[in-house]
Order: structure tokens, then C-alpha cells, then sequence
């Protein structure tokens, strides 16, 4: 396929933007790639913690073994070495409440495995009954306008065990509040076929290492110009397409043939262009990272009920808790929050003593707020511009908002300038 001689303009270098512009210049497009921060990755990005002494995550991700669209861009980076895959799909929780503790292990294989764990007491979260399990999947998918609570038995042990741990780890909100649609469609490429889709996948050095670092090796291999610290400030309008792009007293005037794909999170669009649609809650995650005596060889992960925090990930000497819809974390001092924490860490994990150090790292707006009523406010990749393309997590992927829907939005709207370029 010829392509036009255009070059695109990739607004943004979190994994949405990576996910296009690495496409687009193995396509043989000429990509310029514009990120407001110093970095690449955005939400996704790995650093170097004074004092942790060690290399974090600013955010502990978690990936699945069915999240093709992730699993196939670190592929086409050359990042897939780093990422290291869980021999089955267990998940290993506590009780810090009832003092219990069980492990959600759905195997290793695909097909008709999830049979087999549904009638496996031993793999089971406690109150899991088949029956039930399957009346809450079918009312989930069948609830496209419905949040996750309005079709689960909410009072029930499965819903305080597992759907809730579920749904703030997928959506980043509670059942209350959050889209049963977005939960079911991520069950179904995961959960649904089988532990072979579920096994956790790490990124033992950091997600920098697997998802961005080799991304930006290829575009720069490929000449793609990634320019840091330059905001965007405005997108001009001319009739149909955007005609330039303005940053730090300059603009950019695009030609015919250039094509531009905003990439920024949902709450910074409205700021650069009218007459696109966004979410418009965000909610946020807290992550506190400790640094204790034992090490691990392998990362894991725990999850926690009965307590304030809800998974526990240790990498190496680096144990990092999550907290999502953390919106009333937000505004509480660092230090006290490090302190209210850590005895759960410590109980958790049989710890006695303090942690040697610590990082708490508040991302306020982690993620759009996955409502129900959201759903009709994620854009599609084509916008009424002919020549502005949208990707980031947050539009209309069918996924919640995840590094799999900003990998997969990178890929479409890719494959949409590739297509209106092709002559
Ligand atoms: C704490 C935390 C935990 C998470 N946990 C998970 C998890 O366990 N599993 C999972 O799959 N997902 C998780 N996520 C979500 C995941 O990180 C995001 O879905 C994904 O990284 C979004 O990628 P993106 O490219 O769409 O957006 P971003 O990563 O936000 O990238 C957008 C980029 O645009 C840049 N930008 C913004 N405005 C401008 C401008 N005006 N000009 C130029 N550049 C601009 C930003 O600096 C940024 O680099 C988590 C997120 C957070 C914050």
C-alpha cells in the first residue's frame, strides 16, 4: 500500500501515542511525536525514587495474559523479554478482617477450565457458588446501562470477596458506581476463557523497561522526531481540518497531507480542541511504595479484603500498596497516610517492625470515571475533523480504561490514518 507523503503529529507519548506513532513509522509515515513532560509513558512511566533507592512504577499495574493488544505492541517494540508471565492464574488474598485467606486460582489452561474452577471449592473466593457466580456474569452482561452493584448481589460474600476486589482493580471505582458493560467486556477476554487469559504478567524491571523505553528506541531508529517538554496549547481550526498546532509562542501549519492524533488524557482535550467529546469525571488511585527487608526473586501480588488496602505488589525488596477510586485520599498528608497503612502491610506479610522507607504517590485523575453514563462520551477514533484522529484510554476502545484500551486506541487510530493516506 502507497501512503501519502504527510507527516503525523502524535500529541502525547503515554502508551496510546507510543502504540500509533511506533505503527505509523514502521509504516513508513514520517511521525513527529510532541510530549508536554520530560518523559515518555505518562501514566505508565518508571523512575528512579531517591528514597526508595530503587526503580518504580508511578503507578503498580497490573497486566493479564488476555490482554492481546498490550501483550502484541510490546511484541512489535521488542519489550515482550521484560514482561514476565505467571505460570497459572492464582491469586493469592487475605483477610485482614476475618483473619482468612484463599487463593483465586483459575488454572493455567483456556477452554472449558472455568467449569472446572467453578465446581473447585479449594480455587474458590469463600460465599462462591456456581450458581450464583453465573446469574451475576449474566446480569453483568446483559447490563450495558447499569453499574456493576445494580447487578450483582451486593450483601452477598461473592461480592465482598471477589466482585469488588474485581471491579476497583478493572475499573477503578466501586460497584456503586461503575459500568457492569466495562466489567463484563473485561471478563470475557480474560476471566471467562479460562486461567490461560488471567495469569498475571509483570514487568519485573518496570513498565518503562518493557512498554516505553523500547518504543522510543524504535521510533528513534526509525527517525521519528520525539520532542519532550513541548505542550501543546491549541489546535486551530480551518473548515474541516486542523490547520496548525500551537505550543510556547510558535505554530506549526500543516499541510495537505498531514494528519494529527491527539493522544492527551480525557481531562486535557477540551483545552485544545472544541466539538470532541470526553468523559468527564476522573477518579484517582493511590499507590504507597515501602521498602522492607525481605526480597523476593519474583514479583507478586496479593490482594487484600477486610482492610484499607486492596492489593499488594512486591518486586525485589519493594512493596507497593494500591488503592483505587482513592478520590478521599487525595488530600491527606503523605506521611500519614504511609503511617496508616503500613500495619496492614505489616500484618499482611507477617512483618514485624518498621519499613525502611517509603514513597506514597497520589495519581488524582489515574482514571476516567468508568460510569455508566461515560460510555456515551468515549469518542470513536475518527473525529468530525478530517484530519484529527483521537486514541488514549479513555475513548470509545469497548475496554476500560486500561494500558490494553490505550494500546488498542494507538493501534486503531493508526490504522485509520494508514487507511485515509493509502492512495
Ligand atoms: C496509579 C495508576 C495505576 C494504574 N493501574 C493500571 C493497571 O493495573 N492496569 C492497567 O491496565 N492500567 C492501569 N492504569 C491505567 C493506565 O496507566 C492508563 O490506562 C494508560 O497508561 C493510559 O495511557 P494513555 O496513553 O491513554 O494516556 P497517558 O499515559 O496519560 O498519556 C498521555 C500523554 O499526553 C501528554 N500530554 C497531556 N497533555 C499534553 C499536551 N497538551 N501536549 C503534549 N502532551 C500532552 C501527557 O504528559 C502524557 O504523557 C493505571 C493508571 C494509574 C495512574
Amino acid at each position: 500500500m502507497e501512503l501519502a507523503s504527510g507527516r503525523v503529529h502524535v500529541i502525547g507519548a503515554g502508551l496510546a501515542g507510543l502504540s500509533a506513532a511506533v505503527r505509523l513509522s514502521r509504516a513508513g509515515l514520517n511521525v513527529s511525536v510532541h510530549e508536554t513532560a520530560k518523559h515518555a509513558g505518562g501514566r505508565c512511566r518508571s523512575f528512579f525514587d531517591d528514597a526508595l533507592d530503587a526503580t518504580i512504577d508511578n503507578g503498580t499495574h497490573l497486566l493479564l495474559s488476555g490482554n492481546r493488544e498490550v501483550l502484541d505492541y510490546a511484541d512489535l517494540i521488542g519489550g515482550a523479554g521484560e514482561l514476565h508471565h505467571a505460570p497459572r492464574a492464582a491469586f493469592e488474598f487475605k483477610d485482614l478482617e476475618a483473619k482468612d485467606s484463599w487463593c483465586v486460582d483459575l488454572g493455567a489452561s483456556g477452554g472449558l477450565s472455568l467449569i472446572r474452577w467453578l465446581w473447585d471449592t479449594r480455587r474458590h473466593p469463600p460465599g462462591l457458588k456456581p450458581a450464583g457466580f453465573l446469574s451475576d456474569v449474566w446480569a453483568l452482561r446483559g447490563g450495558r446501562d447499569k453499574s456493576v452493584a445494580a447487578c450483582i448481589d451486593s450483601s452477598s460474600h461473592l461480592a465482598r470477596n471477589f466482585w469488588r476486589p474485581l471491579c476497583l482493580a478493572v475499573l477503578n471505582g466501586e460497584p456503586t458506581e461503575s459500568s457492569a458493560y466495562l466489567l463484563w467486556a473485561m471478563l470475557r477476554r480474560s476471566v471467562l476463557k479460562g486461567g490461560a487469559f488471567a495469569k498475571p504478567v509483570f514487568a519485573p524491571d518496570g513498565l518503562g523497561a518493557a512498554l516505553v523505553d523500547p518504543a522510543l528506541a524504535v521510533l528513534s531508529g526509525l527517525g521519528a522526531e520525539v520532542h519532550f517538554q513541548r505542550r501543546i496549547t491549541k489546535l486551530d481550526i480551518e473548515g474541516a481540518h486542523v490547520g496548525s498546532i500551537r505550543f510556547a509562542n510558535a505554530a506549526e501549519v500543516l499541510s495537505e497531507n498531514d494528519a494529527v492524533i491527539l493522544a492527551v488524557p480525557h481531562q486535557n482535550v477540551a483545552e485544545l480542541i472544541e466539538g470532541v467529546d470526553a468523559p468527564p469525571g476522573s477518579n484517582a488511585i493511590l499507590n504507597v511504595h515501602y521498602r522492607i527487608a525481605q526480597t523476593v526473586d519474583e514479583p507478586r501480588m496479593l490482594g487484600i479484603v477486610g482492610g484499607e488496602t486492596e492489593w499488594l505488589f512486591q518486586r525485589a525488596d519493594i512493596v507497593s500498596v494500591t488503592i483505587s477510586a482513592a478520590n478521599a485520599w487525595m488530600d491527606k498528608d503523605t506521611d500519614a497516610i504511609a503511617h496508616t497503612l503500613w500495619p496492614e502491610v505489616a500484618q499482611a506479610l507477617d512483618i514485624n517492625g518498621d519499613a525502611l522507607a517509603y514513597r506514597v504517590i497520589k495519581e488524582r485523575r489515574a482514571t476516567f470515571a468508568a460510569t455508566p453514563e461515560a460510555l456515551a462520551l468515549r469518542p470513536a477514533t475518527r473525529t468530525h475533523l478530517k484530519n484529527l484522529y483521537l486514541a488514549g484510554d479513555w475513548t470509545d476502545t469497548g475496554l476500560p480504561a486500561t494500558l490494553e484500551s490505550a494500546a488498542m486506541s494507538g493501534r486503531l487510530a493508526a490504522e485509520a490514518v494508514m487507511r485515509d493516506m493509502a492512495r
